[in-house]
């Protein structure tokens, strides 16, 4: 059985690019509207020969901060049970939102390791982004363009030893 890693965070951070990357497809699944992935996606995942089953989530897209702890959320906890390891996708040129915080706050109570990835930092993009987001507590994030395909090596890395 494959080591399963589950993608998470905010919407319109680049969780299903980076999923559809990691699952060798191109980007024929990926909208710019938030809220289209309401289910789980998987896909038999290669990064540089480390292999695992990667799923997509939609868990956060419900944008009203109220109805988090609602059904959505839960959707998201559901693909955390039996996750080796959780990448945590956040958006390295937006910064860091309070939706972030939350997602952030929320997967340090849940008993996965974390990869913290900081995402569209193709051209060194984000900086000041990925200096924000040291205060998640997930330690270095990792930066990569899931659309350009780079960082795909520190990834591997940052990976590696958690499944
Ligand atoms: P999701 O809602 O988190 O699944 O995000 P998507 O994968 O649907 O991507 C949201 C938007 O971000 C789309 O317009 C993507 O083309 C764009 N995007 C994803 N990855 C990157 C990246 O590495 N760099 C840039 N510049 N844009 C990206
Ligand atoms: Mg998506």
């Amino acid at each position: 059985k494959l080591p399963q890693v589950v993608i998470i965070g905010r919407p319109n951070v680049g969780k299903s690019t980076l999923f559809n990357r990691l699952i060798g497809k191109k980007l024929a699944l990926v909208d710019d509207q938030p809220g289209v992935t309401r289910d789980r996606r998987f896909g038999e995942a290669g990064l540089l020969g480390l292999e695992f089953e990667a799923v997509d989530t939609a868990g956060w897209e419900d944008d009203d901060p109220e109805t988090l702890p609602g059904r959505m959320r839960m959707q998201t906890e559901v693909s955390l049970k039996g996750a080796d390891a959780a990448l945590f996708v956040f958006d390295s040129r937006a910064g860091l939102t309070p939706l972030d915080e939350e997602i952030g706050r929320w997967l340090r109570e849940q008993n996965v390791p974390v990869v913290l990835i900081a995402n569209k930092a193709e051209g060194n993009a984000g900086q000041s982004g990925i200096l924000e987001a040291y205060s998640l507590g997930f330690g270095e994030p990792i930066p990569v363009s899931a659309e350009h395909g780079e960082g795909m090596a520190q990834l591997y890395n940052a990976l590696n030893p958690l499944i």
